[in-house]
């Protein structure tokens, strides 16, 4: 039975995701590298610990939900980072949009230490990830899956085991890939139609009750209509996920000619001050008042 949890990274979803395993019980350190992000689940009863290292020692199973590769590599491998510091047979579980390479070169450095290793990123934004609905495209063996089953219950509504390791973050980088291309491809649209003086309102109606209108659109238009970008999914993160995709497909001689017309789009959003706002705001280079 899996009791004592770290949980390293408490940005937009991994502060969410760490909430739901104190409210069902768990008992739990945490740690992120600002840690005044902490502030609300040490309120609430979680320990605080001063570097990953610390959170691991002791615990069953140490969850991370880092940015990307580098915070991935430095918290579980750097200076006072958690690997080292787990006890033989316990469970590593990186939630994050990684690359397929740093995963799988993470599950061996996992073995090395006789630690067991998922890779488990999510699909979901931060209302899912409030609601415990996210679901885990989970990479590894099916025996360490189900040790995990009962963090992933408190945190989603589906575990799905793809493959081994690495194939969790391979079917990640291939989900956003297509919402990275529909979200540039709205926001083109968008301002296309507000550009052309049509009402936006109607539009979005269209769209959204229309082809085109996958969760993802239906959700985001909302949001450009209302010019909100309160982020759930900051615009960097968008950029990192299809630089990840681009560069995952070259390797296998796939040249990803939409995510990168898509990357350019949202590069040109944070370029123009969005970096710290919602993917929504990749149509605001776009429009004209
Ligand atoms: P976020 O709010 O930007 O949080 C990022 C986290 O990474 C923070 O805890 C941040 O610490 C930490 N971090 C960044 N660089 C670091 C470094 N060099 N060393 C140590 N810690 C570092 O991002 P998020 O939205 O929670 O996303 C987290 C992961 O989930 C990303 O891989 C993202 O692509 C993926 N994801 C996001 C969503 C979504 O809708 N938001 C959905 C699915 C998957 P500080 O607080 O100190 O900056």
């Amino acid at each position: 039975m899996l009791k004592r949890v770290a949980f390293l990274g408490l940005g937009i979803m991994g502060s969410a995701m760490a909430r739901r395993l104190l409210d069902r019980g768990f008992d739990l350190s945490v740690w992120n590298r600002s840690a005044c992000r902490a502030d609300e689940l040490v309120n609430a009863g979680a320990r605080i610990a001063a570097t990953p290292a610390q959170a691991a020692h002791g615990a069953d199973a140490v969850i991370a939900m880092l940015a990307d590769d580098e915070a991935s590599r430095a918290v579980w491998l750097g200076e006072a980072g958690a690997l080292a510091a787990m006890d033989r047979g316990t469970l590593a579980i990186d939630s994050g949009t990684l690359t397929v390479q740093w995963v799988r070169e993470l599950g061996t450095r996992a073995a090395e230490h006789a630690v067991d290793f998922l890779d488990a990123p999510v699909t979901g934004s931060k209302p899912q990830a409030e609601q415990g609905t996210l679901r885990f495209l989970v990479g590894g063996a099916a025996a360490a899956l189900e040790r995990a089953s009962t963090l992933f219950a408190a945190m989603g509504r589906e575990q799905v085991h793809v493959g081994p390791i690495g194939s969790g973050a391979l079917l990640k980088l291939i989900n956003n890939f297509m919402c990275g291309v529909q979200l540039a491809s709205l926001g083109e649209a968008m301002a296309m139609a507000q550009r052309s003086g049509l009402d936006l309102r109607r539009t979005a109606d269209v769209l959204a009750a229309g082809s085109p209108g996958s969760p993802i659109v239906k959700m985001v238009v909302e949001r450009m209509v209302a010019r909100d970008y309160t982020p759930n999914f900051l615009v960097p993160l968008m950029v990192k996920d299809l630089t990840y995709a681009l560069e995952t497909f070259a390797a296998e001689g796939i040249e990803l000619a939409d995510a990168r017309a898509a990357r350019e789009r949202f590069i040109e959003a944070a370029a123009a001050g969005f970096q710290d706002q919602d993917i929504a705001a990749v149509i605001e280079p776009l429009r004209r008042d």
